[in-house]
């Protein structure tokens, strides 16, 4: 028996410093002793510098690597972040958010949104988001943590945050270099493979510098630099699905205060993000090249924004769909390098962060065993079909007469997995949450009815309350509700008090 550590590794290579390549880097080097971890990057490539709101898993990222909070939103200028709010998604003049965290109570078995279906079929419930803490807290402008609604069973606010990418990756390449991280400036021109195995062995800068370790992390972004460049691993295309393959992207000033949420708008042939930051506006829009050239994208996109614009309007070109797969032999891709979903549901830096820790749960060694290698891209291939399915869920569940790009998505087909959870919400309103995947069945049922997908019915244990009951019980919750959002301060007051960044220079 060989001594245990023998063929651990000990050199991994990031090669890349986007949100990607830092986040990989700061997680590595707080978790992993003994690994010696250099990252390549070049400042002319530069990144994609967009990816500004997050959902609230990334609390958990944040807590792996240790980070005062406070002081990660001021130096990122960030803001907080309560969920969505969709305008003209079902059909025009809808308005309705996906908001994070609970949303009413469950009873007995049921959930509460059955006990809601029930009351709104009877008059007795009003809109689900009064019985939302955090849209009610959201649609005032307010924000404080607030974990449990106190003298209560209620959860409190569950929140993310929007953020300067830019930032956030400068703030990150600070806490994995304090931890050890090397960093190295220059362009790889050459992937140096080994002839037997075909592994990485050392990516070669231009001016001659071969950089060799053990395990590779691809965080190169679209370019995919060893993944696809070098292993030609494969991409599976999603564009039939999610057509979307543009997006053209202003800062803007702020106007007015900050919401501690993002708004996400339906246009003709896309959508436009709007992203609250302490020193700025993100704004955004994505939409389909076959029906919208970019000068009308971009004049719809300034058309649409609140304050003056900061900059020129910026176009990025993407692909939908993800790597045959992320891991090959001794090259794990992280990020852009590992596939792309759109915007919507701010899922990327989550799949960043997901890929990470996967990895650290099948963390190999040199032998890269090939079990191991394809339980982590079942894993990443699950995770990402299912985001995947609750994004195209946006597009296909429209109502919207207006234009051709909506009647396409209305009438495309869907995959098998999507279809079959429509129907079971359409029977009686019921979503079962399969295995680990990410959205909960209180953000499906949001957006489903968000977007006028109606359940037939509702479970008939619903029926165990009264009417008063009934009417009583979603009562209850609407006040208690209302009154703990009355309590909290403003978004901006809570900011200017816990984590407002200095006036810039
Ligand atoms: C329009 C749009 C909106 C988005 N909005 C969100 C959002 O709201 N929320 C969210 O979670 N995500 C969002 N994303 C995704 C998010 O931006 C990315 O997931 C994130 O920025 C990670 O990018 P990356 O690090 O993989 O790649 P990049 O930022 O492209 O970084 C690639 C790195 O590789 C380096 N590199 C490349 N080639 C070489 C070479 N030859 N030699 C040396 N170095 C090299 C580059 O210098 C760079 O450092 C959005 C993406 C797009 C396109």
């Amino acid at each position: 028996m060989g001594r245990v550590g023998d063929s651990r590794i000990t050199k991994v290579v990031i090669v890349g410093g986007g949100t990607a390549g830092w986040m990989a880097a700061a997680a590595l080097s707080r978790t992993m002793d003994g690994l010696s971890i250099r990252l390549v990057e070049s400042e002319e490539i530069g990144t994609v510098g967009v990816g500004e709101a997050t959902i609230p898993s990334i609390r958990l990222f944040n807590a792996l690597i240790g980070l005062d909070e406070d002081d990660f939103v001021r130096e990122t200028r960030g803001s907080f972040k309560l969920g969505v709010q969709f305008h003209d998604w079902g059909q025009l003049g809808d308005v309705y958010m996906h908001a994070f965290g609970q949303v009413g109570r469950s009873l007995g078995m049921l959930p509460f949104q059955q006990y809601w279906l029930r009351g709104r079929a009877e008059g007795v419930a009003g809109r689900f988001g009064d019985y939302s803490l955090n849209e009610t807290v959201a649609l005032q402008n307010r924000f404080a943590r607030l974990p449990h609604i106190p003298n209560t069973s209620l959860d409190g606010i569950a929140y993310a945050f929007h953020f300067d990418a830019a930032l956030y990756a400068a703030y990150l390449r600070r806490i994995a270099e304090a931890a050890g991280v090397e960093r190295t400036e220059g362009k790889i021109a050459e992937v140096r493979r080994n002839g037997e195995s075909g592994h990485v062995e050392a990516v070669v800068l231009e001016n001659g510098t071969a950089i060799e370790g053990e395990l590779f992390i691809d965080c190169s972004g679209f370019r995919a630099l060893l993944i696809e460049g070098a292993l030609e691993t494969g991409f599976e295309d999603w564009t039939h699905w999610l057509p979307c393959d543009r997006a053209i992207a202003v800062p803007s000033e702020n106007a007015g205060p900050a919401r501690p949420y993002t708004q996400a708008f339906a246009h003709r042939s896309g959508w436009q993000w709007r992203i609250p930051l302490q020193h700025r506006t993100g704004n955004g829009h994505v939409f389909c090249s076959d029906f919208l050239s970019e000068d009308e994208a971009a004049a719809i996109l300034l058309a649409n924004i609140e304050g003056r614009p900061l900059a020129e309007p910026r176009t990025l070109r993407f692909r939908t769909g993800m790597r045959q797969r992320a891991w090959s032999g001794n090259v794990v891709a992280l990020g852009l390098a590992s596939g792309f979903l759109e915007p919507i549901e701010s899922t990327s830096i989550h799949l960043i962060q997901n890929g990470i820790a996967r990895l650290l749960a099948h963390f190999p060694d040199r032998d890269f065993d090939a079990a191991n290698i394809d339980a982590y891209n079942r894993r990443i291939r699950f995770d990402h079909e299912r985001i995947r399915d609750f994004i195209i869920l946006h597009y296909h569940a429209n109502q919207r007469t207006d234009s051709s790009f909506w009647t396409r998505c209305r009438e495309m087909a869907i995959p098998e997995t999507l279809a079959r959870k429509i129907a079971l919400f359409r029977s009686q309103g019921q979503l079962v949450r399969e295995g680990d995947e990410l959205f909960v069945e209180i953000g499906w049922f949001q957006v489903l009815t968000g977007q006028n997908i109606v359940p037939r019915g509702y479970h008939p244990m619903a029926d165990q309350l009264s009417r008063e009951e009934l009417s009583g019980f979603v009562g209850d919750i609407e006040t208690i509700v209302a009154g703990a959002a009355s309590r909290l301060p403003t978004h901006d007051d809570f900011i200017a008090q816990h984590c407002a960044a200095g006036v810039p220079a």
